[in-house]
């Protein structure tokens, strides 16, 4: 028997009409790319979005159809992720800093009409335009004083709206539409466009909206600093209209001091984004001898949450909770929420929690399995590839062939975890970054945290090193903290010091900058490239170093052999 209720579709526009009804004073404040603040309401919002939608219309874009944007976070793109949408069309949002190369492929494969872009992006776009074979269109996201001169004919985006009506009859249509697209950042092949639809849009701002998800109120002000042209900013453009917050968006100015600055500035309750934002804020403050005077929350995801994240934010008073998630999910899948009466206990006791990525968002499933396709028990100590499924998780990529699911239905993240029996996920390691050493699998997340945790250490990356005996061993990269003045042996020492034998780093290498991509996360197929011609000291002409733990290897205690890839925990753990 079928239920009595209406068929009603879970639009994105939705939330953009709940908005503008029930919160219609809210802020959004923006750190504009020309320079200044600038400030509206709700209310103000949702007229330029009919703008917007507007203009859309009469440049000829119609539903189906991809429409590019390449941008900071604003309030302009605010207002084209809801105008594009909601008019039946979907907002491909482009990573700028995967440079021209990836740019041109991901615009022609879309096969976007119109293309909206930045100032700063100026010189790539006129770089791009000349092999972009679908655009029509481009837009350039500032008014018509601070257009600059340009190879290629681009209105401003405030002359495109001024004029148009501020109201629109929004159209209905299916739930599963299209609303918005966005490539994986293909550091592996060619880059794969994921196509989310209102359906599963909606339904991520809604489990994201929890106390147990991201846990943001209506009294928090929200910075997302994860940028709007990655897996939509973790929905946070959504979520946060959903619940009424006041929204702060950076615009360009990403570093310590200007995120610190904007913070202060607007009470930043809340904010969002991936470990090495949260590294280098923290230097900024500790370097300049500052605290927060608002900032309460921090929810970081994107790669492992490092412990000195954690210990150097709760120093003043901001709580980390760590999110898990990929493009493929929309993109989050866990959140390590804290239990009632949490922050009661001492740090020492909190952090082998907090390292956790946490427990699943509803309607996400999670399962692991092993190499042979066996399904592993939830037992927090056998490691297996991470499978997922859920409304929000995708079936297939865009114009792209391939059966991408396990035959029963299920997306294989490319994450090697366990989880434990109350749901607990533990991220382990990227399946290709794992090293695979005599017959064991060691984590490189467990070795890059203990480095992390070392006062010198600004940025840790473990990649494995081919070894006749092992397979792979692993070499340590470490990024100092400026002006500091360690000795590479000892940090390597202290490293042991937290783990177990077979963990060990078989060598330490100091850099100027470890590189990272697009996202901000290590770019570990860099690192590989830089240290192709690297021999391990134990292979060197002449024999080892005392740093070389190859020796350890036959040293592993027998219970960490049970699995077929053990996940190996730090002491004390
Ligand atoms: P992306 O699709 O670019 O967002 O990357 C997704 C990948 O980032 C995941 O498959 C994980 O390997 C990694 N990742 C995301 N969040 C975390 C986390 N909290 N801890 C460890 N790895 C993470």
């Amino acid at each position: 028997m079928q239920g009595l209720m209406m068929d009603y579709p879970l639009l994105i526009k939705g939330i953009m009409q709940h908005a503008l009804r029930t919160f219609p004073e809210q802020e959004v404040v923006t750190r504009l790319v020309e320079g200044g603040i600038h400030r509206y309401t709700y209310a103000d919002s949702y007229k330029r979005m009919c703008q917007a939608a507007h203009a859309l219309q009469d440049m000829g874009v119609k539903k189906g159809d991809r429409v590019a944007v390449m941008g900071w976070n604003t309030h302009r793109q605010l207002e084209l992720y809801y105008a594009i949408s909601c008019i039946g069309a979907i907002c491909h949002t482009i990573n700028p800093r995967l440079g021209p190369e990836n740019a041109n492929y991901v615009i022609n494969h879309a096969g976007d009409s119109v293309l909206f872009y930045d100032t700063t992006f100026q010189p790539l776009v006129e770089a791009l335009a000349p092999g972009l074979k679908t655009v029509k269109k481009y837009i350039v996201l500032t008014d018509a004083a601070n257009n600059p001169k340009s190879k290629i004919k681009a209105e401003a985006y405030e002359e495109m709206i001024a004029g148009k009506p501020e109201a629109f009859d929004w159209p209905d249509f299916d739930e599963n539409t299209a609303s918005a697209m966005c490539y994986t950042s293909g550091t592996t092949g060619k880059p794969k466009g994921v196509l989310y639809s209102h359906r599963s849009t909606v339904i991520q701002a809604m489990v994201t909206s929890l106390p147990t998800s991201f846990g943001a109120e209506l009294s928090d002000v929200v910075l997302p600093v994860v940028p709007m042209f990655h897996v939509n900013a973790w929905n946070v453009p959504y979520s946060a209209l959903m619940g009424g917050m006041k929204l702060v968006f950076p615009g360009p100015g990403l570093d310590g001091a200007s995120l610190y600055e904007l913070m202060e500035a607007e009470k930043v309750t809340y904010a969002l984004g991936v470990p090495t934002v949260w590294l280098n804020l923290l230097n900024y403050i500790e370097g300049e001898g500052k605290t927060f005077s608002s900032l309460k929350y921090s929810l970081i995801g994107g790669s492992a949450l490092p412990e000195k994240i954690i210990r150097g934010y709760d120093k003043h008073g901001v709580r980390c909770r760590q999110g898990w998630g990929m493009t493929e999910m929309s993109p989050t899948g866990t959140t390590n929420f804290e239990p009632v009466g949490f922050y009661d206990q001492p740090i020492d006791e909190r952090i082998p929690y907090q390292l956790k990525q946490g427990k699943a968002l509803p309607y996400v499933d999670m399962r692991i399995v092993s190499d042979e396709g066996k399904i592993l028990p939830h037992d927090g100590s056998e490691s297996g590839h991470l499978q997922v499924r859920g409304p929000s998780v995708l079936k297939a990529y865009y114009n792209h062939d391939k059966d991408i699911l396990t035959p029963d239905g299920w997306f294989d993240t490319g994450d090697v975890a366990t989880i434990d029996e109350t749901g607990m996920l533990l991220i382990t390691d990227r399946a290709k970054d794992v090293i695979k050493s005599g017959g064991e699998w060691i984590s490189t997340i467990d070795i890059e945290n203990a480095a992390l945790s070392h006062e010198a250490v600004a940025q840790a990356a473990v990649i494995g090193m081919p070894h006749p005996k092992w397979d792979e061993r692993p070499l340590l990269i470490v990024e100092l903290v400026p002006g500091a003045d360690a000795d590479p042996q000892q940090i390597l020492q202290f490293v042991k010091d937290q783990l177990s034998k077979i963990s060990w780093p078989d060598d330490i290498q100091v850099v100027d900058e470890i590189p990272l991509g697009a996202t901000g996360k290590v770019l570990k197929t860099k690192l590989r490239e830089m240290f192709k011609d690297y021999v391990l000291p134990d292979l060197r002409e002449g024999g080892g170093t005392t740093t070389s733990a190859s020796a350890a290897v036959t040293e592993v205690e027998p219970d960490k052999k049970k699995s077929g890839f053990p996940f190996l925990r730090r002491k004390g753990k």
